[in-house]
């Protein structure tokens, strides 16, 4: 994670972070119940998805643009069929986004609606049978490839708009008007490309250091890519909080807003954002006096940053003596030096995602066990919890889908071939990581993790496997260590949670995923801006479900931890812990926040909010008793 200093605090590319306790007063308080205000100084206000990782100053950069066509690739090596049939696929999913974005701003105030909705409108008619479709069906007739057709195709109507005005007979206002309407080809000709291409497309080579990516919608590939150090903070229109892009920018310590429905159309390259990853908001345009706010904001920051620092050499305990364990996520190896420095107690979750989503091909043994071998030497004498690889929901590896492993298009991927399912389908998939795996166990201790489990003879297979790829290795003379590196199973479908007992005499330990765990017992897709709101860890099933867990592991003495993202949310650790949850893994930088509170709690005190809490029938009550719990 990078933080800019308050002296470079000036307006340009500034970024910091802070508690989730804090809010942004003035912020927050302009932003009136609608998802967009004006002030009287002409900044704007448009709201979001907190990702709660801070706040940033910066110019925006809108991102996004269609990839340029290599002159070389205008011509399609693909038949015209082909081409054509991809030209009409790219179609439907630009109907489909275009539809979806309808839909969510349906939601937004009159004056909101009047500004975007007729544009939709438009896009969706050009999308039909047009000018620009007459345009792309003849080029790919003459053998361009469906990108460079839309290219094409799309430039030309929109030169023909903005041809000069002596050419048009145009002036003034209709001058104007053919601008935008030259504009509005140039942006669903991007639009179609993006769906053409269907991989990590964001270019960010043209970004200058300092400035805020605006973007329709990220994926958690392109988020992986992002370079903190250059990117200060990121707002867009699509995902969800606990969706993987929103997990990856949180781990990158990156300060974001997601879900600001129509933000491209309300902000231009270069314009200043204040950004709050807390509060959710973004200031378009923000007055002299707001932004002298959020100078301050980011000078309490580092402040805050320094005492938490001192958090590193204390010990998780709370003020009523119990310990509780700190682990940390990993997302990216690069996260590593800031685990060491959050005094996190070893990783509680290492997603192994990172080696495939950008991958051309499938990381070999040799190249999986060089990463591990490194993350667990640096971890000393720490545990490194190595899950092995969840693929599916929004997830996706272009290497696996090149490897014929697994296809993109089913109608629902969080409820498809993934995680366990996958791995136990294409076992030679497991069986390499598990091999690399044992292999690094040799350098420090390790504990191995299986994502996505419903059911035991899941866990039977993978042991099976597990234990077979030890022997083999054994045969060869190569040094795993004495024993096995413990195997457990993540909790996170409702089948396992209930059914957590019997799964826990198969398992080594348990690791409670409360992201999917949410998402599969309420039926609210975690990625989704629509559903945002019934996506609400404090339902009284999930809470109810969280103790039944943990209860189930003490009986079975299974040990129980927490990784999912509630467990770096510090409103939550005390209700946490009077649940029974004694070991938490969180995004590092969460590490020193959480503990602090820790420090401060009584464990009676949580056992007593936890049983008030579970007598609520419902979010908001239960929201009520944290508010009142920090209060007194
Ligand atoms: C979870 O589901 O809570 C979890 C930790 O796994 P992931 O977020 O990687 O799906
Ligand atoms: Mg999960």
């Amino acid at each position: 994670m990078t933080e800019r200093s308050p002296e470079r605090a000036d307006g340009d590319g500034m970024q910091a972070h802070r508690g989730s306790s804090g809010q942004s007063g003035e912020n927050a308080a302009r932003v009136t119940r609608s998802r967009l205000s004006v002030d009287v100084s002409g900044e704007r206000v448009l709201k979001g998805e907190p990702v709660g990782s801070g706040f940033a100053i910066g110019p925006a950069f809108i991102a996004g643009e269609a990839p340029a066509i290599e002159p070389g690739s205008r011509l399609s090596h693909l038949s015209r069929e082909e081409e054509l049939s991809r030209f009409h696929e790219a179609v439907e999913r630009s109907i489909a986004q275009l539809r979806k974005l309808q839909h969510r701003i349906a939601r937004l105030p009159e004056e909101s609606q009047v500004e975007i909705g007729p544009l939709l409108e438009v896009y969706q008619r050009m999308l039909g049978p047009s000018r620009l479709q007459k345009g792309v069906l003849s080029r790919l007739e003459e053998g361009l490839t469906a990108e460079a057709a839309v290219q094409e195709a799309t430039e030309e109507l929109a030169g023909l708009m903005v041809a000069t005005p002596d050419e048009n007979g145009l002036t003034g206002e209709d001058a104007a008007a053919a601008e935008r309407r030259a504009g509005e080809f140039r942006e669903i000709g991007r639009r179609l490309i993006r769906n053409l291409g269907r991989e990590p497309f964001l270019s960010l080579a043209a970004m200058p250091d300092g400035a805020i990516l605006v973007a329709e919608t990220l994926r958690p590939a392109d988020a992986a890519m992002i370079d903190p150090a250059r990117v200060v903070a990121v707002v867009l229109e699509d995902g969800g909080t606990t969706g993987h892009t929103a997990i990856m920018l949180r781990a990158l310590g990156v300060p974001a807003v997601l879900a600001v429905a129509g933000v491209l159309d309300h902000m231009h390259d270069g314009v200043t954002l204040v950004v709050d990853g807390y509060a959710g908001t973004v200031t378009v345009d923000p007055s002299a006096r707001t932004l002298r706010q959020a100078r301050k904001q980011v000078a309490a920051y580092v402040q805050e940053r320094q005492q938490l620092g001192r958090m590193r050499r204390l010990a998780s305990r709370m003020a009523s003596g119990e310990k509780i364990v700190l682990q940390a996520n990993l997302e990216l190896p690069a996260e590593l030096p800031l685990i060491a420095q959050s005094g996190a107690a070893g990783i509680g979750l290492l997603r192994t995602e990172f080696l495939f989503i950008n991958a051309e091909t499938l990381p070999d043994e040799a190249a999986q066990y060089d990463i591990y071998a490194a993350i667990v030497s640096t971890m000393g004498a720490d545990t490194t919890t190595i899950r092995v690889l969840d693929w599916g929901g929004e997830k996706q590896a272009e290497a696996l889908a090149r490897a014929g492993i697994a296809g993109r298009d089913v109608v629902n991927p969080a409820l498809g071939l993934r995680g366990i399912r996958l791995l136990l389908e294409h076992p030679e998939l497991l069986e390499t990581q598990f091999s690399a795996i044992l292999r690094a166990a040799a350098k420090g201790p390790v504990r191995v993790l299986l994502p996505m489990v419903t059911v035991a003879s899941e866990i039977i297979a993978a042991r099976e496997i597990y234990d077979r790829v030890a022997r083999r290795l054994k045969r060869k003379g190569i040094d795993i260590g004495e024993s096995l590196p413990p195997l457990g199973i993540m909790i996170e479908t409702p089948a396992a949670a209930l059914t957590a007992g019997v799964l826990a005499q198969y398992a080594d330990f348990l690791a409670i995923g409360s992201n999917d765990l949410t998402m599969y017992l309420l039926a609210a897709d975690r990625a989704s801006s629509e559903v945002a709101a019934l996506y609400n860890p404090l339902h009284p099933a999930v809470l109810r479900m969280i103790g039944d867990i943990v209860m189930a592991g003490l009986m079975e003495r299974c040990p129980v931890s927490l990784c999912g993202e509630i467990a770096s949310d510090t409103a939550l650790t005390p209700l946490l812990i009077g649940l029974g949850c004694r070991s938490f893994s969180m995004s590092a930088s969460a590490v020193p926040r959480v503990k602090q509170v820790i420090r401060s709690l009584d464990y009676d005190a949580c056992r007593q909010l936890a049983r008030r809490v579970l007598a609520e029938t419902d979010a908001e009550g239960i929201h009520k008793q944290l508010k009142r719990f920090r209060t007194v």
